[in-house]
């Protein structure tokens, strides 16, 4: 058995939290790499040390002192190295760190020190060996992350490693100029580690105890999702629910490795479980329910419509044209919508329209603003009837209108328009029905 343990910020803000950490790792030995992220907030009126690492460079970069805020950075990671005990000295460390801030080594370098510092802590307090990032996690030379190449250097290495550190959020190009991720990029880290050592488990540790059912801001306690697949996780993640970077799907996802999110202040917990495909049955019909506001329609109606061949290519060009994706495309014999998002497209609005009349003529456009999109999502709606009845009659017992329906051609989720103000009715409706009332 061999496992790959991503820890979080906020699992590492503190020497407290850090020895939490030593007893998860030290509990299991198979628990054979180790990915941390940078050290996170302590409170919630904390900084996160990457905030402070971008906010430190940004004066460097503009021929500021930044001095104060470099102290205030180092003395972050002397308080875990006095809270742990150690004898490690970073003073060399930041030496260089410093150097380079001078040299304007680029924002990337910057935030990236923060993991790196925070893994020859980690390395240190565990005994492990420490491997920089940089050397085996590669980007090419359009600052794309380069997974083949990746895999090949990294799982040489790891071969030949039995416990390692390899800080999150990072690598660097074959130049050597490091890279970064994009924010809360150590869970893509953790994933890419997963892939080259062959894992057994790709264990995601963090400040809650996995997924849960939906939004806890709306729902009160909600429960917690056991089992979900890749798939009913991109519908959700991609609708609002954030637990997980997005990209930290993929390169498990390729080898079949699951990941169980979990708990560092209550290791005790199950968390969740990400998996490629499962025969068991969720608990309820539906595995969970996530949501976003702020979208338009754009609502079009041609007499005709079906029978114009290029009608929706058209209509789609005028998106296309002026920069804006469109999230869905419910349509009828003679009406066609478009969904968008309204911050992108309120500014556009305009020409969008005009495009559109030029290049499909419609009769009538039509556009309505303020509108929340849903997601019903669960593997076990296919093999079940009436799952979408069930949603229509509590959301029209809430009183709440339905402005959109989509259902997706996988059966893994259906998508309802509402309008704003509905959203959390909206949302406590479905959960009500599926959950409580386990109809
Ligand atoms: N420290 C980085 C961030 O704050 C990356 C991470 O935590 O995953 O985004």
């Amino acid at each position: 058995m061999k496992k790959v343990v991503k820890f979080g910020g906020s699992s590492l803000a503190s020497a407290e939290q850090f020895k939490k950490v030593g007893n998860i790792v030290r509990a299991d030995a198979s628990r054979r790499y180790v990915v941390p992220s940078a050290p996170g907030k302590r409170h919630s009126k904390d900084t996160k040390v990457t905030d402070m690492l971008y906010g430190c460079y940004a004066l460097a970069e503009a021929e500021n002192s930044f001095s104060e805020e470099f102290a205030a950075i180092k003395a972050r990671y002397q308080e875990i190295i006095d809270g742990l005990s150690l004898k490690l000295s970073l003073e060399k460390e930041f030496q260089v760190i410093e150097e380079n801030f001078g040299k304007k080594a680029g924002s990337d370098y910057a935030a990236s020190r923060g993991e790196y510092l925070n893994g020859i802590i980690m390395a240190d307090y565990l005994g492990y060996e420490f491997i920089d990032a940089a050397d085996v996690i590669r980007f090419d030379e359009n600052g794309e992350f380069d997974a083949e190449t990746t895999n090949e250097i990294l799982s040489k290495r790891l071969e030949k490693t039995e416990y390692a550190v390899i800080p999150g959020f990072y690598g660097a190009k074959k130049d050597r100029t490091v890279k970064t991720f994009s924010r809360g990029g150590s869970d893509v880290t953790g994933s890419i580690v997963s892939r080259a050592a062959q894992a057994d488990v790709y264990e995601n540790w963090t400040d809650v105890s996995g997924f849960l059912l939906a939004d806890p801001r709306i729902i009160y306690k909600p429960e917690r999702i056991e089992l979900i697949t890749y798939k009913e996780l991109r519908e959700l993640s991609y609708m609002g629910a954030s637990v997980l970077h997005e990209d930290a799907i993929f390169p498990v996802r390729k080898e079949g490795i699951p990941i169980n999110i979990r708990n560092t202040n209550i290791p005790e917990d199950e968390g969740t479980w990400i998996v490629g495909s499962t025969c068991q049955k969720s608990k309820y019909t539906i595995t969970g329910i996530a949501g976003k506001k702020g979208f338009c329609s754009v609502i079009l109606e041609k007499d005709m419509m079906n029978s114009e061949i290029g009608f929706g290519r058209k209509v789609l060009q005028a998106f296309e044209d002026n920069d804006i994706s469109f999230e869905h495309m419910p349509s009828g014999i003679d009406t066609m919508t478009i969904l968008v998002h309204q911050d992108e497209f309120v500014h556009k609005e305009q020409s969008v329209v005009s495009g559109i009349n030029r290049l499909a003529h419609p009769d009538h456009i039509e556009i309505e603003a303020d509108l929340a999109l849903i997601a019903v999502v669960g593997r076990s709606m296919k093999s079940s009837r009436g799952t979408a009845g069930r949603i229509f009659s509590a959301l029209a017992h809430a009183n709440v209108n339905v402005k959109m329906i989509d259902q997706g051609s996988s059966e893994l989720n259906i998508i309802i328009g509402v309008k704003n103000e509905d959203f959390e009715v909206a949302i406590k409706a479905i959960y009500d029905i599926f959950v409580v009332a386990r109809i």
